[in-house]
């Protein structure tokens, strides 16, 4: 694994290179470099994002960056100094090995002693079968309400935090129950997101995904998809999804920015339709971005 640790820099600082490249230390694998006493391991205080790296290019880094800030807002972090992370995503891409795909992690912590840690990490991701393959999932109560950003802002939906916990106990539960992944319904009835990724279906033509008010984060893969249907001049839209909605789809997906479109295969046992030509295109699509 690659590892530099990050200053937290003000997002407004403005330095130049070499003095922003002296804030950005190589921490070797990573090992002994944090706090016990870190409020990101201790309580999950934090916030992240995985980037998806393609060769060498590491894929929709400004969406990324963007959403960094959103979720250091939301959870009251200062805001990152996006030129920092730039220089920083770079450093780490450069050391990786000559492999196909790979993910960086950006991670700022709430620290201790009331300064915040930050870290970048960068290692080479595996095959994914399953983009030819699909993926079979489960549909799970969230058990929070699909308005729950607006009446329930502590709750920090919306936002990327490290308290994964809960998402990684849905995939758990996925797999016990013979499955691949997990779709998460809100407990007015609404299907929301997988917990590492959107849905998107494809419902008389028009592809269409839950709005982000619902309570989810919002997808840069899934946004980089709306910008290809776009150039295409293909339909799309954000719209409310009932469970019944996906199993009666054309065909769904879930997106997220390593693994990129994972065809879905059945729900709950009940086989749903995969287009592999088009769930093909998509994928080379998101793999050519160049933003
Ligand atoms: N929703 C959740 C809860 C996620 O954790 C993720 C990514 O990990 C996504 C959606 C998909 O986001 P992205 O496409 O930016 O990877």
């Amino acid at each position: 694994p690659i590892v530099f640790l990050l200053d937290v820099l003000p997002a407004d600082t403005v330095i130049d290179d070499a003095d922003l490249a002296a804030t950005i230390t190589p921490a070797g694998d990573g090992s002994g470099v944090l706090s016990v006493f870190d409020l990101g391991p201790a309580r999950g205080d934090g916030i992240f994002e995985t980037i998806g790296v393609v060769g060498r290019h590491p894929q929709s880094v400004e969406a990324h960056l963007d959403r960094l800030t959103e979720s250091a807002v939301i959870l009251d972090l200062p805001a990152p100094n996006h030129a920092q992370w730039r220089l920083a995503i770079a450093r780490a891409v450069a050391e990786l090995p000559d492999v196909d795909q790979s993910a960086v992690r950006l991670v700022v912590t709430r620290g201790s002693g009331g300064r915040p840690t930050a870290w970048i990490s960068a290692t080479p991701a595996d095959g994914f079968p399953e983009r030819k393959n699909g993926i079979e999932v489960v549909l799970l109560d969230r058990g929070l309400p699909s308005d729950v950003q607006e009446r329930s802002p502590w709750l920090l939906a919306g936002a990327k935090t490290l308290s994964y916990a809960v998402n990684m106990a849905a995939l758990r539960e996925a797999h016990r129950r013979g499955a691949d992944d997990v779709l998460f319904v809100s407990s007015d009835g609404f299907v929301l997101e997988g917990p590492t990724s959107t849905v998107v279906v494809r419902i008389g033509g028009t592809f269409v995904t839950p709005p982000p008010s619902s309570g989810i984060l919002p997808g840069t893969t899934q946004l980089a998809l709306w910008a290809h249907l776009e150039e295409q001049g293909l339909p799309h839209e954000y719209r409310m999804l009932t469970p019944e909605d996906v199993l009666d789809a054309e065909a769904a997906w879930l997106l997220s920015s390593v693994r990129l479109a994972a065809p879905v295969r059945g729900v709950d046992g009940r086989p749903l339709p995969m287009d592999a030509g088009l769930t093909a295109q998509i994928n080379d699509a998101l793999r050519s971005r160049t933003d």
